[in-house]
C-alpha cells in the first residue's frame, strides 16, 4: 500500500515528506490510519543517529493512536473502526522465556523496534520498519493495543512510550501509598512519571535543574520540586527516597542523586542510552543502594497501563502540532521547551495520491 510520512534522509537533514509502501495485509496483520503520533526525545536521538544504529530513510514515531481500516482473516481481537495504539515494538520472537512471560521488550533475540529496525521474525528479514510519523501503519495483531473507552484519543499517544517507560519501573519496584518517589528531569517521560506515581498514591518529588517548573510540577501532582543544582537542598534530602527515576536524555553525572536514596533503594535510569559520567561506589556500598535500568514495557503491561490511565483519569499534557512543524518541534525539544509532549495531528499530512 502506498503511503506517505516524514523522514530523515541522513543524520544532518531535517525531516521532510517521504513516499513509501506499507506491506500488504497478512492473515494476522492489522492495518490502521494513524490519527495521532507523539514526539519522543528518542525520535530526535534516532533522527540524528545519536546511538549509532539509525537506518535511513528514517520515519520516526512510536507513540501511535490509530483507527483500524482492515484486518487479516486470522485477526481475533480487532475489527474495522476500532481505536488502537502501537508503541515502540512491532515484533519479537514470541518463543523465548521473556516473550512467553509477556516481556517482549526483553526478547532474547531482540524485539523489532517500530522504526529504524529490520523485520526479522514474521516478515522478510530485509524490510525496514517505519514509524508513526506517517499516514498508515500495518502491524501484527500481537503488538496492537486497545485504546480503552473514555481515553481522549488526541492526548493518549504519549502513553505508548513516555507512559509505559515510567509505569513499568513504578510497577517493578511496587510503588504505592507511602513510597517516596523522585523524578529527575521534568520532560515527556518525567511528567508522566509524576502523574503515574501520584495516581499510585506515592509522595512525589521532581528534581529539576532550576525552579522554573515548580508550579507545573505541583499542578501535575508532585508534592514538591527540588532544584538539583542547589547543593544545600540536595544534602537535606539525603536518604529520603525509595525510588528515583532518572529521565535525563544526555550523558550526565548521577553522583548527586545516589546519596538521596534510602537503604536498599534504587536509582532507575530510563533516559540516557549510552555512557554516563563515572559513578562513585561509595554511596552504593555504604547505603546498600542500587542503580538499575529499565526499557519501555511488555505488551500486556502496556495494555494494563492504558487501562489504569483510563480508570484513574491520567492523561499527558500535550501541545498539538502539524507534521509540517516537526523540525521546529525537534529544536524546542532539544532545549527542553515543551510542556510536556508534542503530539502530531496526522490529519495535517495530505494523503498520498492513489496507486
Ligand atoms: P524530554 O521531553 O526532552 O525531557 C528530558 C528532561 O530532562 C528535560 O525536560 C529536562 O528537565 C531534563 N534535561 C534535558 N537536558 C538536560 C541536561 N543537559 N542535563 C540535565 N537535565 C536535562 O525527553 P523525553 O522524551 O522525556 O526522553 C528522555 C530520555 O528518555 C531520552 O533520552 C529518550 O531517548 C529516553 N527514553 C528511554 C526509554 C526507555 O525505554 N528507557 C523510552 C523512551 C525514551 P528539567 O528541565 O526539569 O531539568
Ligand atoms: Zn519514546
Amino acid at each position: 500500500m502506498k503511503t506517505v510520512g516524514y523522514a530523515a534522509r541522513s543524520e544532518t537533514t531535517p525531516l521532510s515528506a517521504y513516499d513509501f509502501e506499507r506491506r500488504a495485509l497478512r492473515p494476522n496483520d492489522v492495518a490502521m490510519d494513524v490519527l495521532y503520533c507523539g514526539v519522543c526525545h528518542s525520535d530526535l536521538h534516532q533522527a540524528r543517529n545519536d546511538w549509532g544504529w539509525s537506518q535511513y530513510p528514517l520515519v520516526p514515531g512510536h507513540e501511535i493512536i490509530g483507527r483500524v481500516t482492515a484486518v487479516g482473516n486470522e485477526v481475533k481481537h480487532y475489527a474495522v473502526g476500532d481505536h488502537v495504539a502501537v508503541g515502540c515494538l512491532v515484533d519479537s520472537c514470541q518463543s523465548c522465556d521473556q516473550c512467553r512471560k509477556g516481556q517482549e521488550q526483553l526478547c532474547r533475540k531482540m524485539p523489532v523496534q517500530t522504526y529504524s529496525d529490520t523485520e526479522r521474525f514474521s516478515c522478510e528479514p530485509t524490510t525496514p520498519t517505519q514509524g508513526g510519523y506517517s499516514k498508515h501503519l500495518v502491524v501484527r495483531e500481537e503488538f496492537v493495543l486497545r485504546v480503552p473507552e473514555g481515553l481522549d484519543l488526541s492526548k493518549a499517544a504519549p502513553l505508548l512510550c513516555a507512559g509505559i517507560t515510567t509505569y513499568s519501573p513504578l510497577r517493578t519496584w511496587n510503588v504505592g501509598p507511602g513510597n517516596r518517589v523522585g523524578v529527575v528531569g521534568l520532560g515527556g517521560l518525567g511528567h508522566m512519571a509524576v502523574k503515574l506515581a501520584a495516581a499510585m498514591g506515592a509522595d512525589v518529588t521532581v528534581l529539576s535543574r532550576t525552579k522554573d517548573k515548580e508550579a507545573d510540577a505541583l499542578a501535575l501532582g508532585a508534592d514538591r520540586l527540588l532544584v538539583s543544582s542547589d547543593a544545600e537542598a540536595m544534602a537535606e534530602a539525603a536518604s529520603s527516597f525509595d525510588l528515583i527515576i532518572d529521565t535525563v536524555p544526555v550523558k550526565h553525572d548521577i553522583n548527586p542523586y545516589v546519596p538521596l536514596l534510602d537503604v536498599d533503594a534504587t536509582l532507575v535510569i530510563v533516559g540516557q542510552i549510552g555512557p554516563l559520567a563515572e559513578p562513585s561506589t561509595v554511596p552504593l556500598l555504604l547505603g546498600r543502594r542500587r542503580i538499575a535500568g529499565s526499557p519501555i514495557g511488555g505488551i500486556a503491561e502496556t495494555q494494563e497501563m492504558l487501562n489504569f490511565c483510563a480508570k484513574a483519569g491520567v492523561l499527558p499534557d500535550v501541545e498539538m502540532i502539524r507534521i509540517q512543524d516537526i523540525n521546529a518541534a525537534f529544536e524546542r525539544l532539544e532545549k527542553a521547551d515543551v510542556r510536556y509532549r508534542f503530539v502530531i495531528d496526522m490529519a495535517s499530512l495530505p494523503l498520498p495520491e492513489a496507486a
